[in-house]
């Protein structure tokens, strides 16, 4: 068999969206399941809308997501250029190969290619059996002298001797199009995968550019981890037999292929999305996710934190690492770690302040903890465990006041851990401070 040629076919819009996303990944799965060249080309006939801002938006979002071309605009390679608004010459060749063999006429100016009217069958890898037939001539070049996508889009399929046309199933409708042209020019038909629509989170309805979370950049933005998105997004669409959902992308390629691929829509499912991202941020190692959430520090310009100490910063992340869904929370699950003067939530206060006497349970604790050993949890746990059992009361019952006073609120990692990283000092004079007000 002769190698695996794929190619995502982007038109630079200004959006990479979770749908071409998808797209790329499929193809880039496919030739790396199959040992094959991932091409890059730009659909960028359509000079207007396109500008190099947009270009840095594909190449941006391919790179993060790690589905790196073999071939492609900044690859390189042997078949191009790769963007479309570069191949004029190409195009103008393949354009008199047509008019040569007496399949074009003009008409208003613009040129039309004359079909053939025969049925146009396709073995679809997904869909199977596909037919459909053209009724009528088409334009291939406008009459401002620019080919349009069919024609384009064919031409550069035959010259770059792409095997696998992998794309979304609002292409299908066209495909008759495609194999007219590729019979025209005397090529062989690719095999053609037409993968099923995206379906927004709610409702019916394909999902669009302005649905929410709909944004490969949101998600960088937000902190996600790429091969978290790249996971889910191999599974809208697509499963291996077994179901399995979280796996590494090695595996991901290894049972990738193109019956695997679903023929009904999927749906995007955010929450699921959410889950897949926090089960990965779980077990990240320590450097990764500590850089990780400083870059969002950084981007949510959060200088208390990113001005931090370097060793307190990744203690405090390393704290919140099990117990955060995703970096997003990481600024106000850790605020109290950074300034003073941090929230206090009234409803915790007024809840924990009204059992029993709390201020004289804080000052034992505060007394207890200036000999305590803030190096380890154990010995921390033991203080405010020996404290309680002095007074014949609950760990609980020191812990919440304690809590309160430290950190503003009842949610946030194990008291102990949240001391040792504070540090005595903090924290006596947060109980200090406490009482004086309290
Ligand atoms: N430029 C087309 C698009 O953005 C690509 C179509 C194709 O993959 O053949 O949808």
């Amino acid at each position: 068999m002769p190698q695996v040629r794929v190619r995502f076919a982007p038109s630079p819009t200004g959006f990479f969206h979770i749908g071409s996303a998808r797209t790329a990944l499929f193809n880039w799965l496919y030739a790396r399941h199959t040992g094959g060249v991932f091409v890059l080309r730009i659909e960028d006939t359509d000079k207007e809308r396109n500008t190099e801002e947009f270009l840095n938006v594909i190449y941006d979002s391919l790179t993060w997501l790690g589905l790196n071309w073999d071939e492609g605009p900044k690859a390189g390679g042997g078949f191009g250029p790769y963007r479309q608004s570069e191949r004029a010459p190409i195009y103008r060749e393949y354009l008199a190969k047509l008019q040569a063999a007496g399949r074009t006429y003009e008409k208003d100016g613009a040129v039309y290619f004359k079909i053939s009217g025969e049925p146009q069958v396709i073995d679809d890898a997904i869909r199977g059996r596909v037919e459909r037939t053209e009724e009528k001539d088409f334009v291939i070049c406008r009459s401002d002298g620019n080919p349009v996508f069919h024609f384009v889009n064919v031409v550069d399929d035959i010259t770059m001797q792409i095997t696998h046309v992998i794309r979304g199933e609002d292409h299908l409708s066209n495909t008759s199009k495609h194999t007219e042209l590729f019979k025209a020019f005397g090529a062989p038909l690719p095999v053609y995968a037409h993968i099923p629509l995206i379906l927004k989170q709610n409702g019916p309805g394909k999902m669009s550019k302005r649905d929410q979370g709909a944004l490969v950049e949101e998600y960088q933005r937000r902190g996600f981890l790429p091969e978290a998105l790249v996971n889910f997004l191999c599974l809208l669409g697509w499963s291996p037999k077994d179901d399995s959902e979280k796996m590494p992308i090695a595996e991901i390629i290894r049972r990738f292929d193109l019956p695997g691929i679903n023929q009904t829509n999927a749906r995007f499912d955010e929450k699921k999305l959410a889950h897949m991202n926090m089960t990965y941020l779980l077990e990240q190692p320590a450097d990764r996710f500590v850089a990780l959430a400083r870059d969002y520090f950084q981007g949510q310009n959060v200088t208390a934190a990113t001005a931090a100490d370097p060793a307190y910063f990744r203690a405090v992340m390393l704290l919140s690492q099990p117990k955060i869904k995703g970096v997003e929370e990481l600024p106000a699950y850790t605020v109290y770690f950074f300034i003073e003067d941090f929230p206090v939530d009234a409803r915790v206060r007024d809840k924990v302040m009204a059992k029993g006497d709390p201020q004289a349970r804080l000052r034992e604790l505060a007394a207890a903890l200036t000999t305590a050993d803030f190096s380890s949890d154990t010995a921390l746990e033991e203080t405010i465990k020996a404290t309680a059992a002095k007074n014949g009361l609950g760990f609980g019952d020191y812990q919440a006041v304690a809590r309160l006073a430290v950190s503003g609120t009842n949610v946030g990692p194990g008291i102990t851990g949240m001391f040792r990283v504070l540090g005595r000092e903090r924290v006596l004079r947060r109980i200090e401070r406490f009482l004086g007000a309290a």
